[in-house]
């Protein structure tokens, strides 16, 4: 995923594309580029980095007159982060240049193609090929740039939006999408091209979105005309008029990232599961298991190493694979595995997880596993990441960027791929009956409806968060799969409100916490109806018998907890190893709102970073 920008008018490109990279910088911030026309030439800058550094860059680099330009803010799939794999991509005899989100699939034998066509590549992704094939195909058949635009498009397989523009037509830029967002902002006498509105939402509020197989030539001075990849038809085009209002668009109409991105777990916890969970088919496809099934089976043991709320996901998953594929799990804080000269034998997996991909522990951890003979998979969101590169095998969450620091749909999406490689594993040691995994498979492929219902609890959270927003410490309790939910319940709040907190399994309390307990320490329970829920009810007294004061998640339907909390906040019904996919949910709200009242900075709280590239 990344941002693309671009503009063709009266005024100064530069600022407007510069300003645009910025908000659509949420989108991939890997690298960031620009091309601009001043009307002779092409001048193209771009840097391995963040927005700011491409700024500076260009001030050092090239001047920035010009009417014409795209920008891009890249996340990369294709070739690591560096200057040379940032956009835009210039073609070979340098006349073209592009930039582009999404993945061209079949880049690999157009590529080989191209080559023996002399074709010479520079980078390693596979936009510069669409570049290539789309210079090729003008070059031989003599057409303009829209037309060869379209042929190209027309033999790509895969998911774009373009906008590329041509040296000796410096008067328009080429657009189209399949799969990735773009939208046309139409001024007077000017276009503007952006992955969202956020933009060119100041400089007008009509837009064209384009849909799926639609391209446009837009030109300085002239209406703009949408035609269909496939057959060259004229499109209606629907000029939107524009309602939100530049904040709001900024962060999908949500205040902040971290709300935006839990309101996103519905949808990312099935991306997640998307093309690998069948449960019609009774089967879990997923290539990096499959490939190493063998290695799985004879496994003795499966090390998780992890840091933060990935090693949270990975205490979900201790539970998991030790319930359903019955075998020994061990789960470690990456940075401390990296130093305490473990035992690890050629049979152990080891599987570690992190969002960036780019956690300096645990990339280190899995350097000392690999060197000890042990085979390392890998869980993480970001695409081509270091650990990704790191480790023999592994599967992405595709859960898409997350900006907020405090984690949220990363864990329920690692929770996720963690129960698909579990259940694969279950399956294929025979630990687990075809009824039972097909039970599983369903009720995974429910959790996203199940999330869209958690989620409705968010007044009632909102409501107890004021209640509570002045106490000084909180207590997280909770028993077997809900004890690391519990954990990460308390991280959040500590991460984002700067309230102490502490996550216990809930038995543990009578070793020490329990002294804590008074009218003034809230405690949240995770009491949902199925695993050690009787138990779990004692607590809940041992607390109220000392004044403590209790908000309880329960599953929805409960009785018992009801008469006994203060405040209970209701999840759906599902099987007893899903359940912290929903319990957490409440709990991310909790935190959020918490902070918000107190006038934290959710999205980028003190002190912490989003991807921990140091130890
Ligand atoms: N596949 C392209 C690349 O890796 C574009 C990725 C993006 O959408 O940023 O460079």
């Amino acid at each position: 995923m990344c941002g693309i920008v671009g503009y063709i008018g009266h005024r100064e490109a530069y600022p407007i594309i510069l300003k645009g990279l910025k908000r659509l910088e949420y989108r991939g911030y890997d690298s960031a580029g620009i091309a601009l026309y001043d009307g002779n030439d092409i001048k193209l800058s771009k840097t391995k980095g963040k927005v700011d550094d491409l700024e500076a860059r260009v001030a050092k680099e090239i001047n920035t007159e010009g009417t014409l330009g795209i920008g891009h803010t890249r996340w990369a799939t294709h070739g690591v982060p560096n200057d040379v794999n940032s956009h835009p991509h210039y073609s070979n005899s340098g006349e073209l240049v592009i930039i582009h989100n999404g993945i061209i699939e079949n880049y690999e034998p157009l590529k080989q193609e191209l080559e023996t066509r002399g074709y010479v590549f520079k980078s390693d992704t596979d936009t510069e090929v669409l570049v290539n094939l789309i210079e090729d195909i003008k070059k031989n058949e003599d057409i303009m740039l829209g037309k060869a635009v379209q042929i190209a498009l027309n033999q790509v397989v895969g998911a774009y939006a373009i906008a590329v523009f041509d040296r000796s037509k410096p008067n328009e830029i080429v657009v189209a999408r399949l799969g990735s967002p773009l939208a046309i902002g139409i001024g007077e006498d000017e276009f503007f091209i952006a992955s969202d509105a956020s933009p060119f939402i100041e400089y007008t509020n009509n837009a064209i979105y384009l849909e799926d197989e639609e391209m446009a030539v837009v030109r300085r001075g002239k209406d703009v005309k949408i035609r269909k990849i496939p057959d060259d038809s004229l499109v209606d085009s629907y000029v939107q008029e524009l309602q939100l209002n530049l904040e709001q668009i900024e962060k999908g109409g949500y205040p902040h990232f971290m709300l935006k991105e839990i309101y996103e777990q519905p949808h990312a916890i099935g991306d997640t599961f998307r093309g690998r969970l069948l449960p019609e088919e009774a089967i879990i496809k997923m290539s990096g298991v499959e490939d190493n099934m063998k290695k799985f089976l004879n496994a003795n043991r499966i090390i998780i190493i992890a840091c933060g709320t990935s090693w949270h996901a990975g205490l979900v998953a201790e539970y998991i694979f030790e319930d359903l594929a019955r075998i020994q799990v061990e789960v470690d804080y990456a940075s401390e595995f990296r130093y305490r000269n473990p035992v690890i034998t050629e049979n152990d997996v080891v599987i570690a997880i992190s969002q960036s991909g780019e956690t300096a522990d645990t990339l280190a951890a899995i350097k000392l596993a690999k060197s000890r003979g042990a085979f390392v998979f890998g869980v993480c969101n970001v695409v081509g990441s270091s650990i990704a590169r790191e480790t023999d095998a592994g599967a992405y969450t595709h859960a898409g960027p997350e900006i907020g620091v405090a984690s949220t749909k990363a864990f329920t999406t690692q929770i996720t791929i963690l129960t698909l490689i579990a259940l694969r594993m279950a399956r294929a040691k025979g630990t687990i009956s075809s009824s039972d995994f097909r039970h599983h498979m369903i009720e995974l492929e429910m959790i996203p409806e199940k999330v869209e219902i958690a989620l409705k609890s968010d007044a009632l959270v909102s409501q107890i968060a004021d209640i509570y927003k002045n106490a000084k410490n909180f207590l997280y309790l909770g028993r077997g799969y809900n004890f690391p939910v519990a954990l990460e319940g308390a991280l959040k709040l500590k991460e984002i409100s700067y309230i102490h907190a502490e996550g216990y399994p809930a038995a543990e309390m009578k070793h020490g916490p329990i002294a804590l307990i008074d009218e003034n320490m809230p405690t949240v329970v995770i009491a949902t109806k199925k695993g050690h829920y009787d138990k779990i009810v004692s607590n809940i007294q041992e607390i109220k018998s000392r004044s403590g004061v209790i908000i309880a998640i329960v599953t929805k339907g409960d009785v018992t907890v009801k008469e006994l909390a203060d405040h209970v906040i209701e999840v759906p019904e599902t099987l007893e190893c899903l359940a912290p996919l929903l319990t957490t949910i409440p709990l991310q709200l909790l935190s959020y709102h918490i902070a918000v009242l107190l006038g934290k900075n959710v999205d980028q709280p003190r002190n912490l970073a989003k991807s921990v590239t140091v130890e």
